[in-house]
């Protein structure tokens, strides 16, 4: 491992789990840490293992993880020399990205325009479309004023459609057109939702897929134009868009397939000028690809990528950040095996309502192929503020049945008490016949939730 060449210091901008993950990361590559947290968070796990900790504000978030001068001012006062902003909060905030580079402060993540682009949907598939990356049939950018137009479009395209928000995210602003007389009402109230919650009332459309499956690529790309694909993670089961479980490699994609869309993916990088890890988020259908949105930033559910190939994806956003190239070309990665992610949340199994409070008991699952992603700990408690994930479960063997089949035990062996958790939910989902057989759409979680 070459030495660090400018980052001896790395800020977490996040909280929890991830920003554990960051820190281990930097201990391996010899950086120092500051942590910072808000007044709710003095116990996490991290703020203790950090070589610095600063206090960034109270507990809500606008006041701590959201709030850019506090972050700025922490990483000044500490000497820092980068800036991870992990996912969520500030991770994929243009401004926040370049409030950091124009403080004289590396940004661990992509530069702020490529941030600016893929965070409005209608540039991104632009974008996407002239890269040959292939995206879902709809409406050539935003929609216009006119009626009769829209109504020609989403005729030739055939209903369902779905119209989307340009600047839409978290599941929000979108809206099903099933027949052709709702079709200007529902652009409408679209368009009106999106201006009070977004502030652009661009809203677009597109053909709605009934039965996709959610099938994502992961890219690295380093400053010197190598960019790589890590292949696919299947992130099908999810409940109201929140992803529950997600495993790599998804079933059923030959090694063509993955090569095929990988290099679209990581053309696309190329044509973009893209720096850093990210995502392109795909619906399959069909044996099919279709761009939906591009994550500049690091997922939750990275570590099921890193136990398939023996990639560390976080050490490579640092390297990358720090100006050196990938460690490793298309070549040299391999995938073997396969693995599953089960998130585990502090919430009740039955109806989904979070359960924060002191863990008063914790014992966790280990052995081969076995790895816990969590800040929890006996006696920590689980404020009420943030997500309520607590924690990832991640099983690697052989063979896709052996990954469930460690995983059943995995989840036998946590003792998580003090607070519900989904992970007799997690057990179930592990035992069902169909997501055993793999390759389930997007509705599977709900329908199996529904007929329970
Ligand atoms: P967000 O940024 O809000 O997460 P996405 O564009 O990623 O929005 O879409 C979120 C989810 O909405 C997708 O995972 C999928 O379930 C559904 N969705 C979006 N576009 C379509 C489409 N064209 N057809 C079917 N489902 C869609």
């Amino acid at each position: 491992m070459t030495p660090m060449n400018k980052i001896r210091k790395v800020l977490i901008a996040n909280r929890g789990e991830i920003a554990l993950r960051i820190l281990r990361a930097c201990k391996e590559l010899g950086i120092k840490t500051v942590a910072v947290y808000s007044t709710a968070d003095k116990n996490l796990k991290h703020v203790r293992l950090s070589d610095e900790a600063v206090c960034i504000g109270p507990h809500p978030s606008k006041d701590s993880y959201l709030n850019i001068p506090a972050l700025i001012a922490a990483a000044e006062v500490t000497h820092a020399d980068a800036i991870h902003p992990g996912y969520g909060f500030l991770s994929e905030s243009a401004d926040f990205a370049q409030r950091v580079e124009e403080s004289g402060f590396i940004f661990i993540g992509p530069r702020a325009d490529n941030i600016r682009v893929m965070g409005d949907k209608v540039a991104a598939i632009e974008a996407m479309q002239k890269s040959g990356v292939p995206c879902v049939p709809g409406s050539d950018g935003g929609l216009t004023e006119y009626a009769t137009q829209n109504t020609k479009l989403a005729c030739d395209i055939g209903f369902p459609i779905i119209i989307k928000a340009s600047g839409g995210g978290g599941g929000r602003g979108m809206r099903v057109v099933e027949k052709e007389s709702d079709l200007l009402d529902s652009i409408e109230l679209t368009k009106t939702e999106a201006l009070n919650f977004f502030g652009n009332g661009e809203v677009y459309m597109e053909k709605f897929l009934t039965t996709p499956r959610h099938v994502e690529i992961q890219i690295l790309a380093d400053e010197h134009g190598n960019v790589v694909h890590l292949g696919e993670r299947d992130c099908s089961m999810q409940r109201r868009h929140q992803k529950v479980v997600e495993e790599a490699p998804a079933p059923g994609i030959t090694t063509e397939l993955r090569n095929k869309i990988g290099s679209a993916c990581a053309d696309a990088c190329k044509a973009i000028n893209y720096r850093g890890a990210g995502t392109f988020e795909f619906l399959f259908e069909n044996d099919e690809f279709y761009f939906i949105e591009m994550n500049t930033r690091i997922q939750v559910e990275h570590p099921v990528t890193e136990m398939i190939t023996g990639i560390d994806i976080v050490r490579e956003q640092i390297r990358i950040a720090d100006g050196q190239t990938l460690s490793f070309t298309q070549d040299e990665v391999h995938i073997k095996g396969h693995a599953i992610e089960c998130r585990i949340n502090a919430e009740d199994p039955n109806n989904f309502m979070p359960s924060p409070g002191k863990i008063t008991q914790y014992h966790v699952a280990g052995g081969l192929g076995v790895r816990v992603d969590s800040h929890i700990y006996n006696g920590y408690t689980v404020p009420p503020y943030y997500d309520s994930m607590i924690g990832k479960l991640i099983t690697f063997a052989d063979t896709r049945l052996g990954a469930i089949i460690k995983m059943q035990n995995a989840l036998d062996e946590m003792v998580i008490d003090g607070i519900k958790t989904n992970i007799t939910l997690q057990r179930r989902i592990m035992d069902d016949k169909t997501f055993q057989k793999g390759g389930m759409n997007i509705h599977y979680l709900e329908k199996m939730l529904g007929a329970h």
